[in-house]
C-alpha cells in the first residue's frame, strides 16, 4: 500500500539535485565567460567551491560532482570540517584558506589547508617561514580604501612579495583580492590586474590571480582570473554561522 510517505519528496536527493543543478550552472556561466574575454582555450580556471558554515556533508555531496576544491574562511570550523571529511575516509579536498588569519593560527592551518590566500602582512610570512613542505599562498591586496578589509595597501605589495619570495616555507602562486563594495568589479578588477603585473616583477612564478565571488566572477574572468572562489551560486544560502 502506498503511504504519504512513499510520495513526498526525499529532502536529501532534492537538495542534491539543486546542488548538482547549480554547480552544472555555475560551471556553464565560466565556459560562457572564459570564452567571452578570449582566455587561452587550451586552460581552465580553479574553480572553488567555498563552503563555509556549511556542513561537512555539502562538501561530500560536491566531491561527489567532481568539484575537488573547497574555500573557507573561519579556522576553527575549517580545521573541524577537514577532519570529519578525512575520518569518514574516500577522496579528499585541497582546502583553500580564504579568510583572514591569526598570526597564531598560521601553523595549525598549514596542518590541512593546501593553500592559504590570505597572506597580508609580514607576521603571517614570518610564522610560516619554515613551514616544510612549504604551503601554496597568494598576496592578498586590498582594492577597498578601507584599511579594515583584509589585505595589504597596494604600496605595500613590493616589500610584502619580496618577503614572501624569501620565506622557503612559502610559495607565492599570484595575488588575491576581493572586489569592493560600491564599486564596479569591472574596474576594481582591472586595478587588480595591474596589481599583478608589479607582483610578478617581483616574483616571476607568481601568475595567479584568485578574484571573482557568486556576483563578480565574470567580470574577474575578463581581468585574468585563475582561481575563482564562489560560495552561494553553488551552496544555496549561506546557514547564518554557528
Ligand atoms: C565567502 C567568500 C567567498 C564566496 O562568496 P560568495 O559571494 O558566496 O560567492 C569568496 N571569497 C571570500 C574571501 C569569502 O569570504
Amino acid at each position: 500500500m502506498r503511504t504519504e510517505a512513499d510520495s513526498a519528496p526525499d529532502p536529501v536527493a532534492g537538495a542534491e539535485h539543486g546542488l548538482a543543478v547549480r554547480v552544472a550552472a555555475v560551471r556553464e556561466r565560466i565556459d560562457i565567460a572564459w570564452h567571452a574575454a578570449g582566455r587561452d582555450p587550451g586552460l581552465a580556471p580553479t574553480l572553488i567551491a567555498v563552503t563555509k558554515f556549511h556542513p561537512a556533508s555539502l562538501v561530500t555531496a560536491l566531491l561527489g560532482l567532481g568539484i575537488t576544491d573547497m574555500g573557507e574562511s573561519r579556522h576553527q570550523e575549517a580545521r573541524a570540517k577537514a577532519a570529519a571529511i578525512e575520518a569518514a575516509g574516500g577522496p579528499q579536498p585541497r582546502w583553500h584558506f580564504v579568510g583572514s588569519l591569526q598570526t597564531n593560527k598560521a601553523r595549525q592551518l598549514a596542518a590541512y589547508a593546501s593553500v592559504l590566500h590570505s597572506v597580508d602582512r609580514i607576521e603571517l610570512v614570518e610564522a610560516l617561514r619554515e613551514r616544510d613542505p612549504a604551503l601554496d599562498c597568494f598576496l592578498q591586496v586590498n582594492l577597498s580604501d578601507d584599511p579594515d578589509r583584509g589585505g595589504v595597501a597596494p604600496a605595500g605589495i613590493e616589500p610584502l612579495a619580496e618577503r614572501i619570495a624569501a620565506a622557503p616555507g612559502l610559495r607565492l602562486l599570484g595575488i588575491m583580492a576581493i572586489a569592493p563594495l560600491g564599486e564596479e568589479p569591472a574596474s576594481a578588477f582591472d586595478r587588480l590586474a595591474g596589481y599583478a603585473q608589479r607582483l610578478q616583477r617581483v616574483a616571476p612564478e607568481a601568475v595567479a590571480i584568485s578574484a571573482g565571488m557568486s556576483h563578480d566572477f565574470e567580470a574577474a574572468i575578463a581581468a585574468g582570473a585563475t582561481h575563482l572562489r564562489i560560495g552561494t551560486a553553488i551552496t544555496g544560502n549561506r546557514p547564518v554561522p554557528g
